[in-house]
């Protein structure tokens, strides 16, 4: 068996940036990673303008305005968002202004309309103002020459806003690495099907997909194949042509399990098989041919809990690795809430759910049984907690490194 360390660092110096670049339109770009640094050619905003709703004024005018001592100003015009007023305000003058509209020349600050009374042309400006109150200034937000985003950042909504202010309507991201699932076992049936007697449905099938959409990448569902040599080495050669082939089941030492004989048949280069850690210890991680032809295989263990634990510790992150992305998991510290033991030297990945004592701390507690079949548990978990090599369990009230799913 494998350390968990040695075996994640085999995968991640394997799956080291290597996908080529494309551009997507801007409303497509959320969830992929970007390729190029984003530079600002404008500043944001391209000018001063009002942060509320009032009055554009000099500040000089309105210094001794207090309460009902008001000072009375000349209303000269408006300015909306997109309707700038032309003029200037000049002493004794003010502008109506509303919330995005060009601060007038001549005004620098504004008064909101809360301390403002409008009359026929004029108003009554019940407060004083420093120069700049409510105005945000060009370039508050981003100057133009700043490097706004940096490659390998996982794009979101607020990156594409930020895109869309800057008019970056084609976006440099990584192409997506594309990735066959193929799920072996001679119980398994297709989830629509009813299973006869031993068998069970696929769920690790469709959950693969939806991890792997969730990680950026784009799965391609390569199906069933039941314990069978001569149907597992077809169906394995026709998995090896994607960028990733995740298979899962048959990978453990029993009889039936004929995975890695038919990846090797094909040519594979087993790097990582069995790793010291529950769930999850039969993992298999190779590679295939060379170069930018390079294929990575990973065989994961049947049993759901398992296949979505090995997913997370190994192939999100290599996929994340693949197109270069910055920050490959997240790791927090959390006070345990409940004891969970532990009798043997590997790591433990205890499915978790985070949440706040009332000291105000991150607690995490466990989602309840660990069989690495109860696949309900899955969902529910929103971490991982885990338990180094040497613990032998935690105590409630103990910190512990928690991974976030
Ligand atoms: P294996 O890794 O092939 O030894 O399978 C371990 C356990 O996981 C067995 O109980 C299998 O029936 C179950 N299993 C394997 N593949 C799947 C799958 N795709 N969906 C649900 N359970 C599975
Ligand atoms: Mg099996």
């Amino acid at each position: 068996m494998i350390p968990f360390d040695s075996a994640r660092r085999t995968v991640f110096d394997a799956a080291q940036p290597r996908q080529p670049t494309e551009t997507v339109p801007l409303v497509l770009a959320a969830g992929r990673i970007l390729a190029q640094p984003i530079t600002a050619l404008e500043d944001i905003p391209s000018a001063a303008n009002s942060s509320m709703d009032g009055y554009a004024v000099r500040a000089a005018d309105v210094a001794g305005a207090v309460g009902n001592n008001g000072t009375t100003l000349r209303v000269l015009g408006e300015a909306a968002a997109g309707k700038p007023f032309e003029g200037t305000v000049e002493p004794g003058t003010a502008v109506r202004i509303m919330t995005g509209g060009l601060l007038p020349h001549g005004a620098d600050a504004v008064v909101e309309s809360e301390a403002a009374e409008e009359g026929e042309d004029v108003v009554l400006v019940r407060r004083a103002v420093q120069a700049g109150h409510a105005v945000r200034p060009a370039g508050e937000d981003v100057r133009a020459g700043e490097v706004v985003l940096h490659p390998g950042k996982r794009l979101v909504p607020g990156d594409i806003a930020l895109l869309g202010a800057l008019g970056v309507v084609n976006v440099p991201v990584r192409v997506r690495p594309i990735v066959g699932i193929l799920s072996t076992g001679a119980e398994l049936v297709p989830p629509h099907a009813v299973p006869g007697a031993g068998g069970i449905r696929n769920s690790t099938g469709p959950a693969l997909y939806a991890a792997v959409t969730e990680a950026g990448a784009e799965p391609i569902d390569l199906g069933i194949v039941g314990d069978d040599r001569d149907a597992l080495a077809e169906r394995i050669e026709e998995g090896l042509r994607y960028d990733v082939l995740i298979t899962t089941g048959g990978v453990s030492v029993g009889a039936h399990d004929l995975v890695r004989e038919a990846l090797e048949l094909h040519g594979v280069e087993v790097q990582v098989h069995g790793v010291a850690i529950k769930p999850g210890k039969p993992f298999l991680f190779g590679v295939h041919g060379a170069g930018q032809a390079q294929g990575y295989v990973f065989a994961l263990p049947g049993n759901p809990v398992s296949t979505l634990i090995t997913f997370h510790l190994f192939v999100r992150p290599a996929l994340l690795g693949l197109m270069g992305a910055t920050g490959r998991d997240r790791v927090i510290r959390a006070v345990v809430d409940e004891a969970v033991s532990k009798s043997d030297t590997k790591r433990h990945f205890v499915r978790g759910v985070l949440g706040v004592n009332d000291r105000g701390e991150q607690v995490v507690r466990t989602t309840g049984t660990q069989s690495s079949g109860a696949v309900s548990s899955m969902g529910r978990a929103d971490c991982l907690m885990v338990l180094p090599e040497a613990s032998n369990g935690v105590e409630r009230g103990d910190e512990v490194d928690v991974l976030l799913l």
